[in-house]
């Protein structure tokens, strides 16, 4: 009888696997049946990105607890959580070589990793140009400069490729100088009738020397540097591939590593670097972008409608003010 009662045991436990076990009180983790796939995810990616400008995607009802990445050709992009949805910055350099390129999203859920392409080309984009003449003198590195220069642009490039994982900004963005911006971002610029080898990386805004300049997000200071082209320099590191820049300084107010607030005074317009007159150059870095400072901030603005509007003015006409030396002005 002892027999036929362990046979009965063994024969329940193979007919009842759940039940028996639960009652003997075994682990019943391994019962828990396989996660649900969660509904299907929907991807609206854009037609195209323009050269200097940033395309946005949007990737629908992610799985909760799932996660989502993004890489638009090699580099992966910044994405935003937002409402049941996830939002990537897909940025474009001005002057990023136009043709196709890949977008590629991929999201993890119950049943695993998923990834779906999508061909998103860049596609150029016309600034405009412009000629002026200036004194040829204002370029002048001086004796000992061009090893410094090299130095200088080491630590500028390691400041922009700066990708720290956590995102520092919220929209949206503010103005980095009260005036008006004179210099647009984009525009090729004939210099004494030679034409410069970059287009002009940021916007410029019109102020006098010692007029207040404002970190328009918050962030951490990457770099202060005193660079022969852009003088007077502060890169601020807004977290997740985006760097804004501030050039020709008649002060720098922040030292790196420093925390600064948006719309916190981080130094003083002034002219120094190749500049002809007193102005602030402001520029935006995005995952290895050059990008259009304006069209960004109004950009952020439309993600956050409804919240307050501290916006740019539209980049104005541009004006003879001399203001800008354009090319290796980034
Ligand atoms: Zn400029």
């Amino acid at each position: 009888m002892k027999t036929t009662g362990l046979w009965l045991i063994v024969l329940l436990t193979m007919l009842f696997p759940r039940t028996v076990r639960a009652e003997m009180d075994f682990d019943t983790r391994v019962f828990r049946p396989p996660a649900p796939a969660g509904p299907p995810v929907r991807v609206d990616a854009p037609p195209a990105v323009r050269q200097g400008q940033v395309s946005l995607v949007t990737i629908h009802d992610p799985a909760p607890g799932g996660e989502v990445s993004a890489w638009y050709g090699k580099k992966p992009i910044s994405l935003i959580e937002g409402d049941r949805s996830m939002i990537g910055l897909l940025p474009a350099d001005v002057l990023a070589s136009p043709g196709p390129r890949t977008l590629r999203i991929a999201w993890t859920d119950g049943q695993g990793l998923h990834r779906r392409d999508f061909l998103v080309p860049v596609e150029t984009k016309d600034y405009g140009s412009r000629s002026i003449n200036v004194d040829s003198a204002i370029f002048s590195m001086g004796p000992g400069g061009k090893k410094k220069a090299q130095e200088d642009e080491r630590l500028i490039a390691a400041a922009l490729a700066r990708k720290t994982p956590e995102r520092y900004w919220r929209g949206p963005f503010s103005r980095p100088a009260a005036g008006r911006t004179t210099s647009g971002f984009g525009v090729r610029t004939r210099v004494n009738g030679k034409w410069r080898d970059f287009p002009h990386e940021g916007l410029d805004y019109r102020g006098a020397v010692g007029d207040p300049v404002r970190a328009t997000a918050d962030g951490v200071v990457a770099l202060t540097s005193d660079y022969y082209y852009t003088g007077n320099a502060i890169y601020l590191d807004h977290g997740e591939g985006l760097i804004s820049c501030y050039f020709h300084l008649s002060r720098i107010q922040v030292k790196e590593g420093d925390w600064v607030k948006k719309g916190q005074v981080i130094g003083r317009i002034g002219s120094t670097g190749v500049s002809t007159a007193s102005h602030l150059h402001y520029g935006l870095h995005l995952d290895g972008a050059w990008i259009d400072p304006g069209a960004f901030h109004r950009l952020v603005e439309t993600l956050e409608s409804g919240k307050a509007s501290a916006g740019m003015e539209p980049v104005g006409k541009e004006e003879a003010t001399g203001g800008l030396m354009p090319g290796k002005d980034r």
